[in-house]
């Protein structure tokens, strides 16, 4: 009877010491959790850096820095098989367990006191990563801090993050850590394209890394993963077919190397972003592929010949992201430096950059399509342009300045355009090779005397093709899309390319004349001075490509000219990416507007032009002063002189159409042979001076300073009287402080004999129209 109350008491006593036996326990726990925190940094030790293409396959990837492959892999591309073959072999109830599997442990204790050793089997995978993360030797103190780091992995993470952790840290053999690394080297593939057979092998070689690792012991390699195999086939996680298709696979008997493409640019974004392990690119593997080929195929025959090196960028307009990127012939060929970048290395671009010089002409009203720019010697200030060919042309249109590549009208035209001329285009538009004041630069700048790179020249192109607006292009996933204003009109952008799809011009490389089906382009070419680079740079509306050749060492070579080096290898590569037939080309915006321009002048048709033409112009933007050129002249019937509205009145005349040219033109065409109407002289009786253009003295000009050379004769230091008339004047009198020097035809050449002192010049015309120009002699 007494016995019941004692039992309860007892039961009680039970229940309540194992309460606290487990409550304290938990306290242990909890304390020792405190005192040795999980050291989840060895979690993640440095990974190698990885540059992905945009589809996310693998470009290139670096050495971690303690020299270890470990290519970090999401939980997400961890293939199936590769799990089932790890967990069917190494831990069947992973995902039952807490981090140790009671009754493995209390089967590894059987063994252990048996033996007197320590077995492994009792090992979760929980306990393997503890034991990756902080090795430990085979202890028993080591294996209970493992059990404690268990515990504490699996109260931290899910059992997917530690499957993660685990696969991520598992040894394969050198300097291989985690199945992205291994499943690269050992079989070229990323991890979610591993079959079965090499799943397994791979959840075998972590065992022992250095004996079964396949590209030293394949035999060995073959009967473990055989052994993985049966045991999943056993256990029933694989099927008979699965085993045996597993089991006839080969296992590979060497390591691949890892990929390495795009050397250049991911070699520079890993230098640009250090702390970025990811270097997700916008480059297009098999663009990138088409580029290196293309251009080694073109270069090859150019090497002998002292050309060694060339550069290939392909830009996706639209989205403006970069999709291709060769940086040289070859990036290990060490004696010609080929593994400078030559896309983002700074060269002078030539003529390049001209057609920029045209649209702004366009954009600021300055000239259409066909408007006339005079080819004829000019001096700025000293600076005295010459063309390629060191001959001038007379009246140009804009077209054939630009596709003709001459110097002097796209000079003339930047100087005309003055604040709104190329220099602070390309500052706006984002070129970042311009350190110095425009005035360093000069007009020379139209002509290439400057620096860009390769990379920013085609993006400045990328702009045409996206109708005036020019932003940076985009090379890796994290950059920011950029927008912009437009800095050029949508319809002047449309103009210039229309010119530059022109194909008979100077600069289609010969090397394809014989061609038919050729794509449209939209391009150009440049020649560097002292043939050190050629370039060439063209668009479509879906890609912009640029190429450079040149040396690294700055040498030049005759055959280094932008249209027979590099225009080859732009054309083959548009050959490949575009469809000569299916291509869509760029819709003309509704502001471009067509007109009959005058054939000879390019201006707005007027009633005396003899011909006419159509020409595409930007209405609102493009000049619209009528032809000038074309002028209506009185001659006077009975002496065949020309009348003016003074003298006309009471004479019999009749009216003949005449070409008028601005003075210092028609004093160029009259001296170079180009046939003028002639212009009857004035009627010598009319007293009325002429309105109108006067001469205009070129040399010397107004306010100049000139100085005696001591010790040379004067006779070899005369001063040139130089004016420009219009062809309507037939002699010109030249008066120095008021005598007459010379009386004669404005195409004769004058030279006077320098006197010290100040002097006022005056050139007058035959229609008594007169300029003056003073200057000083210094003795
Ligand atoms: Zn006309
Ligand atoms: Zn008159």
């Amino acid at each position: 009877m007494d016995d019941q109350p004692r039992r309860i008491f007892n039961a009680r006593f039970v229940l309540s010491s194992v309460l606290a036996g487990l409550l304290l326990s938990l306290v242990v726990l909890i304390a020792a959790n405190h005192l040795a925190p999980l050291p989840v940094h060895h979690l993640r030790p440095e990974p190698s850096t990885v540059a992905l293409d945009r589809h996310g396959g693998l470009l290139r990837a670096f050495l971690a820095p303690d020299d270890m492959w470990r290519i970090r892999t999401h939980y997400e591309d961890i293939p199936p098989c590769l799990e089932n073959a790890v967990l069917g072999y190494e831990d069947q109830y992973f995902r039952r367990h807490f981090g140790v599997n009671p009754v493995s442990v209390a089967r590894a204790a059987m063994v252990d006191l048996l033996e007197g050793r320590f077995a492994q089997g009792a090992s979760t995978i929980t306990m393997q990563l503890a034991r990756l993360m902080e090795p430990k030797d085979r202890t028993l103190a080591g294996k209970i801090v493992e059990v404690f780091r268990a515990f504490q992995l699996e109260w931290r993470f899910s059992k997917n993050e530690i499957l993660s952790h685990y696969f991520n840290l598992a040894p394969y053999g050198g300097n291989i850590v985690g199945v992205g690394a291994a499943s690269r080297i050992y079989f070229n593939k990323e991890p979610h394209q591993l079959s079965l057979g090499e799943a397994a092998l791979l959840a075998a070689i972590p065992n022992s890394p250095n004996t079964l690792r396949p590209d030293r012991h394949p035999r060995r390699a073959l009967r473990a993963r055989n052994k993985v195999l049966r045991l999943l086939a056993a256990r029933g996680r694989v099927t008979r077919e699965q085993l045996e298709e597993a089991l006839s696979e080969p296992v590979p008997g060497r390591r691949y190397a890892m990929p390495f493409e795009a050397p250049h640019l991911t070699r520079d974004l890993k230098l640009q972003y250090p702390g970025e392990k990811r270097l997700e690119t916008t480059l297009d593997p098999s663009l990138q592929h088409l580029a290196e080929v293309m251009l080694r195929r073109h270069l090859k025959p150019l090497r002998p010949r002292g050309i060694a090196n060339g550069a290939v960028v392909i830009i996706e307009n639209g989205v403006r992201e970069l999709r291709a990127l060769a940086g040289s012939y070859d990036f290990f060929d060490f004696r010609h430096q080929g593994q400078v970048n030559g896309a983002t290395a700074p060269r002078s671009p030539g003529s390049a950059l001209k057609p920029f010089v045209y649209a702004l002409g366009m954009q600021h009203g300055l000239v259409s399509p066909r408007s006339l720019l005079y080819d004829i010697p000019v001096n700025y200030s000293g600076y005295q342009p010459l063309n390629y060919d060191r001959r001038f042309h007379g009246p140009v249109s804009v077209e054939e300045a630009l596709v003709r590549s001459l110097n002097v009208p796209a000079v003339s035209l930047d100087a005309a355009l003055k604040e709104n001329g190329l220099y602070y285009f390309l500052k706006d538009a984002g070129l970042s090779t311009l350190p110095e004041i425009r005035d360093h630069y000069g007009l020379s700048l139209v002509l290439g005397g400057c620096e860009v790179t390769l990379l920013e020249l085609a993006n400045l192109y990328a702009g045409l093709a996206e109708g005036g607006r020019f932003r940076p292009c985009r090379w890796l996933e994290s950059q920011p899309r950029f927008t912009s204003e437009p800095l050029l009109d949508p319809g002047v952008c449309y103009l210039l390319t229309e010119i530059l799809t022109e194909l008979r011009r100077p600069d289609f490389p010969s090397t394809w004349e014989r061609f038919t089906d050729i794509p449209k382009v939209a391009w150009k070419t440049g020649t560097s001075y002292g043939h050190r680079d050629a370039w060439s740079v063209g668009y479509t509306p879906r890609y912009t490509i640029g190429v450079w050749v040149g040396s690294f060492d700055g040498k030049g070579a005759p055959e280094l000219v932008g249209a027979e080096a590099a225009a080859p290898v732009l054309f083959s590569l548009f050959s490949a990416l575009e469809d000569p037939a299916g291509t869509a080309w760029f819709s003309r915006p509704d502001n471009v507007k067509s007109r009959r321009v005058c054939s000879v002048s390019g201006m707005p048709a007027g009633p005396h032009c003899p011909s006419t033409e159509e020409e595409l112009h930007v209405p609102g933007l493009s000049p619209h002063r009528v032809c000038d050129i074309h002028q209506v002249i009185q001659v006077d019937k009975e002496t065949g002189k020309r009348l003016c509205p003074h003298c006309r009145i009471g004479r019999d005349y009749e009216e003949r159409v005449i070409e008028k040219w601005p003075a210092r033109m028609a004093a160029w065409m009259e001296k170079n042979g180009y046939p003028l109407d002639p212009v009857p002289e004035h009627f010598p009786r009319c007293t009325r001076i002429a309105s109108g253009d006067g001469p205009v003295i070129v040399s010397p000009p107004d306010g100049s300073e000139l100085k005696i050379r001591p010790g040379a004769p004067l006779r070899y230091q005369k001063i040139f009287l130089d004016a420009s008339v219009s062809n309507l004047t037939r002699t010109v009198y030249w008066f120095l402080d008021g005598q007459l020097v010379f009386s004669g035809s404005p195409a004769e050449k004058v030279f006077i004999l320098p006197a010290p002192g100040a002097h006022t010049l005056l050139c007058m015309d035959d229609e008594g129209r007169s300029t003056r120009s003073r200057f000083t002699v210094h003795p």
